[in-house]
């Protein structure tokens, strides 16, 4: 069976969430969920989002949406803000008294989300604890990520770039499915090519009368020299 996991944009509607540098945290995330959606399309999981426009979810239907679906994995999306304009960069929370495998999970997450944003020149604020309500109601391995300071230039301006961006969620999506050890969906198959062969030729000109026969028939010929395809 394949594993379910919810994607939960933080904030919404009237809960916009850190504001700075021209960036709305409810609509930052809004937009990385619904590309999280479709880049987890090509592995074997379902994603569920708590919010697919712009609208208020109360933390307690958060929760409901991934305890009822008895989700495998709970994904908080929410970038920071500060007083401070200097504060920068990435963190990541999981519950004070988390399950095994959420510090599982969290550490492999960690690594690869991380990475994109100290590359970026950014701080790694570490790996957190908290006792915030969605990390402590679900009830399965849970993880906030904090993906960067709307009030830091540098970081407001990363998070406008889409190649930032696309690499962020690229790390997002390799560290869940190795944490989770989801596979990645068969290619399409591809698709197969029958040829129907009506004689084969030592000279161009007979294979050229041959042409002319098929297609005096009304069947359309071509020629086909195949040691100029794959020489000897
Ligand atoms: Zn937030």
């Amino acid at each position: 069976m394949s594993k379910i996991i919810v994607l939960d944009p933080g904030h919404g509607g009237s809960s916009p969430g850190s504001v700075g540098n021209g960036l709305v945290e409810k609509e930052v995330v809004l937009d990385f969920a619904l590309r999280l959606r479709d880049k987890f399309a090509a592995y074997e999981c379902e994603i569920i989002l708590t919010r697919t426009d712009d609208r208020r979810v109360s933390l307690s239907e958060r929760v409901n949406i991934a305890n009822r679906n008895n989700a495998d994995y709970f994904i908080s999306l929410h970038c920071n803000g500060a007083a401070s304009s200097s504060a920068n960069g990435y963190e990541d929370y999981i519950y004070t008294s988390p399950f095994q495998s959420t510090i599982g999970y969290r550490d492999i997450l960690h690594r690869h989300v991380a990475a994109v944003w100290v590359n970026a020149g950014r701080a790694n604020r570490g790996k957190k604890r908290a006792n915030f309500y969605v990390l402590r109601e679900t009830s399965m391995p849970a993880i906030l990520l904090e993906n960067g300071f709307l009030t830091n230039a540098r970081d407001a301006e990363l998070l406008k770039n889409p190649d930032f961006t696309e690499e962020l969620l690229m790390a997002i999506v390799e560290g869940t499915v190795e944490a989770l050890d989801i596979p990645r969906k068969p290619a399409a198959p591809v698709q197969e090519l029958f040829r129907v062969q009506a004689g084969a030729f030592s000279t161009r000109e007979r294979a050229e009368r041959q042409v002319e026969r098929l297609k005096e028939a009304g069947f359309d010929a071509f020629i086909i020299n195949l040691d100029a395809i794959c020489p000897k």
